[in-house]
C-alpha cells in the first residue's frame, strides 16, 4: 500500500490531538494470554478480572495488643474483668468467654466467640490475685473498639481488579492476601529496536570520523522495559534501503512491534518510508509539534512499525506521546491519557509562534511556601540529551497559547506518569 499522508492534499501539518485519534484507531492485534505466578506479576497487564475468593480478614481479629471483652458486660465507668484465656496471632481463639470475663489478645489475634471490643494494652491495668488475674478496662471504649471485622478489607466475592490493570505492589500484596498465587495476565509483547545511521556506533567501540555514539537504542530499549515487553536488540542498520529492507523483514516475523530510530525525513538518506512500503504498509503524520515532527507507522504481517526520529530529544518525546499509547494497547492495556497535573510557570515565554503543540522539557522546583513551579530548560538547542536529563518531564504548551508569563498555569506530564 502506497505510504499515506495524514493530511491528505493540503499542507496542513497534523494536531496533536488529531494523531492521537488516529493512532488509537490504528487495528492492533489482541495481546496472548497466559497464567503466572503472583511473585512474577509485577508490572505485568492483568487479562480477566482478580476476584476475592473469601473475606479478608477471615474472621473478627483485634487490630491491636490488649484485652477483648464482651461490650455488654461493661460498665461505661470502665469494669474488671477476669482474665480467662490467651489469643496470639495466627492461633485458634478456643472456646467462648463467659460472662465479665476478657481475653489477653493481642494484633490479628481471632476474637473469641461473644467478644466484640478490645482495649488497648497501654490503656489497662492487670492485678494479679493468686492464680486469678483481673484487668482492669477504663471507662469510654465504644463498642467495637480496635476489633477488625471478618471481610472489612475485601469481602468474599469482590472484584479486586479489573482486566487491563497494571500490576503494581500494592495490588499484588491485595490478591496474595486472598490466597491467590497465580494472575491470569497478557503475554509480555516482543519488540525490537533498530537504530539507522551511517555515522553511529555502539559505546565500547571506537568512534571514527563523523562518528556518532548510538543513544538511542538505550534511552528506547530502556524506556520499553515499563511497558510490559521483552526487547530484543536489533542493532545499528546503515543508510541503505537494501539492508533496512533485510532487516525490517526479518525481525518482523519474530517482534510484535519494531521501533525504528532516525531516517524517517523526507531526505535521500532517509529509506524508513519506501521499505515499509515495499514490505507492507505505511502511514506518514508529519505533526504540528515540537520536538520531532515526522513520525511513520508501518505494518510487516502482524507486526507494528513504529518509526521515531533520529534526534534524541525528538525520538523520546514521539515515543512517547505516541508509541506508548500503541505499544500499551498492542500489550493489553485499555487507552489512558499521560497523567498529568497543573503547575505554575517559572519563566517567561512573552511571544510565541502558535500553531503546533510544544513538549518542552522542565523540571518541578518546590518554593518555600509549598508552591510547585515548573522550569524551563534554559539551553536552546533540541538535540540536547542534557535536556531529558536534567528534565522531571515535559511542560505541555498549547497549540494557541501566544504568551507564558511567571506565575501562569501550565500544564507538566511528569515522565513518571507516562507508565502510572
Ligand atoms: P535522522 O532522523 O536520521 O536524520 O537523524 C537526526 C539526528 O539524530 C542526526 O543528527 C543523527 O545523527 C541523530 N541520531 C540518529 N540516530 C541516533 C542515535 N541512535 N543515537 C543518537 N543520535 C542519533
Ligand atoms: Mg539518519
Amino acid at each position: 500500500m502506497r505510504g499515506e499522508d495524514c493530511f491528505g492534499a493540503d499542507d496542513r501539518r497534523l494536531l496533536h490531538d488529531e494523531a492521537l485519534d488516529l493512532l488509537a484507531r490504528l487495528p492492533l492485534p489482541a495481546a496472548g494470554q497466559e497464567t503466572i505466578k503472583l511473585s512474577e506479576g509485577r508490572g505485568r497487564i492483568l487479562a480477566a478480572p482478580v476476584i476475592a475468593p473469601r473475606n479478608v480478614p477471615q474472621h473478627d481479629t483485634s487490630a491491636v495488643d490488649g484485652y477483648a471483652f464482651r461490650h455488654q458486660d461493661f460498665d461505661p465507668c470502665g469494669g474488671f474483668f477476669r482474665l480467662e484465656t490467651r489469643v496470639p496471632a495466627g492461633h485458634p481463639a478456643g472456646q467462648a468467654l463467659t460472662p465479665w470475663a476478657a481475653a489477653r489478645i493481642f494484633t490479628g489475634g481471632v476474637m473469641p466467640e461473644g467478644t466484640d471490643t478490645v482495649a488497648m494494652q497501654e490503656d489497662c491495668r492487670l492485678e494479679i490475685s493468686g492464680s486469678q488475674s483481673v484487668v482492669v478496662i477504663p471507662a469510654g471504649l465504644a463498642k467495637g473498639a480496635n476489633r477488625r471485622l471478618a471481610g472489612e478489607d475485601l469481602a468474599a466475592g469482590t472484584q479486586i481488579l479489573a482486566p487491563g490493570h497494571k500490576l503494581r505492589a500494592q495490588d499484588l500484596a491485595a490478591i496474595a492476601s486472598t490466597g491467590t498465587a497465580a494472575v491470569p495476565v497478557f503475554t509480555r509483547i516482543r519488540t525490537g529496536v533498530i537504530s539507522t545511521g551511517d555515522e553511529l556506533v555502539r559505546p565500547g567501540t571506537a568512534l571514527g570520523a563523523g562518528g556518532l555514539y548510538d543513544a538511542n537504542h538505550f534511552l528506547l530499549a530502556s524506556l520499553l522495559e515499563s511497558c510490559p515487553a521483552d526487547v530484543t536488540d536489533l542493532g545499528i542498520c546503515p543508510d541503505r534501503r537494501d539492508a533496512l529492507q533485510l532487516a525490517l523483514s526479518e525481525a518482523s516475523g519474530r517482534c510484535d512491534v519494531i521501533l525504528t530510530s532516525g531516517g524517517a525525513s523526507h531526505g535521500e538518506e532517509d529509506h524508513l518510508l519506501a521499505v515499509l512500503e515495499r514490505i507492507g504498509e505505511a502511514q506518514v503524520f508529519d505533526l504540528a509539534i515540537k520536538p520531532g515532527r515526522r513520525l511513520i507507522t508501518g505494518r510487516a504481517g502482524d507486526c507494528l512499525i513504529i518509526g521515531l526520529p533520529g534526534n534524541p530529544v525528538a525520538a523520546m518525546v514521539s515515543f512517547l506521546l505516541y508509541a506508548r499509547p500503541l505499544l500499551l494497547r498492542r500489550a493489553g492495556m485499555p487507552p489512558a491519557p499521560a497523567q498529568g497535573f497543573q503547575v505554575q510557570a517559572a519563566f517567561d515565554l512573552p511571544r510565541r509562534k502558535t500553531g503546533r503543540r510544544e513538549f518542552s522539557r522542565g523540571r518541578l522546583v518546590t518554593l518555600a511556601d509549598g508552591t510547585v513551579q515548573a522550569e524551563l530548560y534554559p539551553r536552546s538547542g533540541s538535540g540536547l540529551i542534557s535536556s531529558l536529563r536534567e528534565a522531571d518531564g515535559l511542560i505541555e504548551i498549547h497549540e494557541e497559547t501566544t504568551a507564558i508569563h511567571r506565575g501562569d498555569t501550565v500544564r507538566f506530564l511528569p515522565f513518571s506518569g507516562f507508565w502510572a
